[in-house]
């Protein structure tokens, strides 16, 4: 089943692995396609059944409490990206010689199936850090330039549903996780972006070197130019490794002066070398630092690296300039959230590994810095090598709190550090508290954990929502 072949589905038998938003989606899609489907899942809750129930009226099988075993007849297995590689119904597919791919891959095969329109091409973005904002960021740009398109992949609607979907669109903004690139053999993006490469999800891929390789399957059979982080040379490692395109350019993103095929940053702007004719002396402008918002440096590089997408695709300047200024973060990812006594409060909980708290620290200085929760396996002794001079002091909060506390012993002594002992409700206040009795008027309070929440919170929303309510309250305590 390569790219570009036409698939029959019809009387196809597929079983679909997970009955989450994309195994659903990937159900009905393929059910009404005429192919055979079973929904396979291990729970076996009311809410399983309600959702089988709702799949059974569309012709669809399902199958709950048993998510190991193959069914009998299976000729494809579709699974949910969260699954990892090593689950028995994979190894039960790979004995009976059946491929397994993801809800990516079955977007990508379908996206030439309706007959009243052409597929619009995908510009894809992954990366350890930055995905949603830079996809979003692109979105935004290609939207000002009057194309038709939508964020997916990742975020926002199921990539099936769109594909098959009636909207029409020009171009596609298309999230890609690691795992998504994993099952996704056959997608060929018109241009894709690594941002940047950091331990993650290791238990999932099983290395670091198996992680880099799903993410660099991002760069195969691009036809117009492969966006690497000049500041991270393991993503130009993987433009390098990547079978492309004749013609097919590698193109540069750096927080520095831009050389030759690549945009970077001159005097505040945002310019082009590479999508400009003779590029050796020449460059174009396309943006103020000021129009990215936020203008955190690791910010900065992911409107870069949206910039540089939306180029290849033709965009004009003009319209990066437009589309940067319309855009507007998602919630917890470096929001300012108040500023109370000349100290500003800032939310990033979404940083939830120690390289997107790096990013984050790096944007202020001085800073207090709240942090914890679960670790997943990280050590902190390289981000606080980094950071930890710009530390004013440091607020300790969750499970794996004395991992980062050791680690500021060890590496910045000096830094006054509060280990908050509680996880109720109060706790966040109380981290807040102990924050703003460290700053000093014109410091930055950053909650950037480096850590999950699941310890503490439901997820990162319910922490950030925490943080900003404690803000409020000390706000309105000091007014
Ligand atoms: P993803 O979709 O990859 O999880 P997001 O755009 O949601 O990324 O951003 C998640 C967090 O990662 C942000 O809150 C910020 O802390 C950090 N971050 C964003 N962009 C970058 C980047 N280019 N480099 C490092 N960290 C980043």
């Amino acid at each position: 089943m390569g790219s570009g072949q036409v698939t029959s589905w019809q009387g196809k038998n597929i079983t679909v692995a997970g009955l989450g938003v994309s195994g659903i989606s990937a159900a009905r899609a393929l059910a009404g396609l005429g192919a055979s489907v079973t929904v396979v899942d291990g729970g076996d809750s009311e809410g399983h059944r309600a959702k089988a129930a709702e799949l059974a009226g569309l012709g669809v099988s399902v199958r709950l409490g048993d998510a190991e075993t193959l069914p009998e007849g299976t000729g494809l297995v579709v699974t949910s990206p969260g699954w990892k590689p090593d689950s028995p119904l994979f190894r039960a597919a790979a004995e009976a010689g059946v491929d397994v791919v993801g809800d990516v891959e079955i977007a990508w095969l379908l996206r030439d199936s309706r007959p009243d329109r052409k597929a619009a091409p995908w510009l894809a973005v992954t990366g350890t850090n930055g995905k949603t904002t830079t996809t979003q960021m692109l979105a935004s740009i290609l939207r000002a330039a009057g194309l038709r398109t939508a964020a997916v992949g990742n975020i926002g609607t199921p990539i099936i549903d769109v594909v098959l979907g009636e909207e029409e669109y020009d171009v596609l903004a298309v999230e890609l996780s690691s795992y998504q690139l994993h099952w996704a053999p056959s997608v060929r993006a018109h241009s894709a972006a690594v941002l940047n490469l950091a331990p993650d999800h290791l238990d999932w891929h099983g290395s670091m070197e198996a992680y880099a390789a799903d993410k660099g399957r991002i760069y195969e059979g691009n036809t117009v130019a492969c966006v690497y982080n000049v500041a991270d040379a393991a993503t130009e490692r993987l433009v390098e490794e990547a079978d492309v395109e004749e013609g097919c350019r590698a193109i540069g993103f750096t927080l520095g002066a831009p050389g030759p095929s690549m945009l970077g940053v001159v005097d505040g702007i945002l310019v082009d070398r590479a999508f400009v004719e003779n590029r050796q002396r020449n460059a174009q402008e396309l943006a103020e630092v000021a129009d990215v918002n936020p203008p955190a440096p690791h910010n900065i590089a992911n409107a870069l690296a949206a910039a540089a997408l939306a180029r290849a695709f033709g965009v004009p300047p003009r319209a990066v300039r437009d589309g940067l200024r319309d855009f507007r973060p998602d919630a917890h990812r470096v929001a300012r959230v108040d500023e109370v006594d000349g100290v500003v409060y800032v939310d990033d909980s979404k940083a939830t590994n120690t390289h997107a708290a790096e990013a984050s620290l790096a944007a202020f200085e001085p800073v207090v810095w709240i942090a914890g929760g679960l670790a997943k396996g990280a050590t902190f002794d390289e981000l606080v090598q980094k950071s930890g001079k710009r530390l004013r002091g440091a607020v300790l909060i969750g499970a794996d709190r004395a991992l980062i506390a050791e680690a500021l012993a060890r590496h910045a002594p000096e830094v006054p550090v509060v280990d908050l002992d509680r996880t109720d409700t109060g706790a966040m206040l109380a981290a807040v508290r102990e924050a703003a009795r460290l700053a000093e008027p014109g410091d930055t309070v950053l909650l950037a954990p480096a850590c999950a929440s699941m310890d503490m919170f439901a997820n990162y929303n319910e922490r950030g929502d925490a943080f900003s309510d404690a803000v409020r309250e000390l706000a309105a305590g000091s007014a």
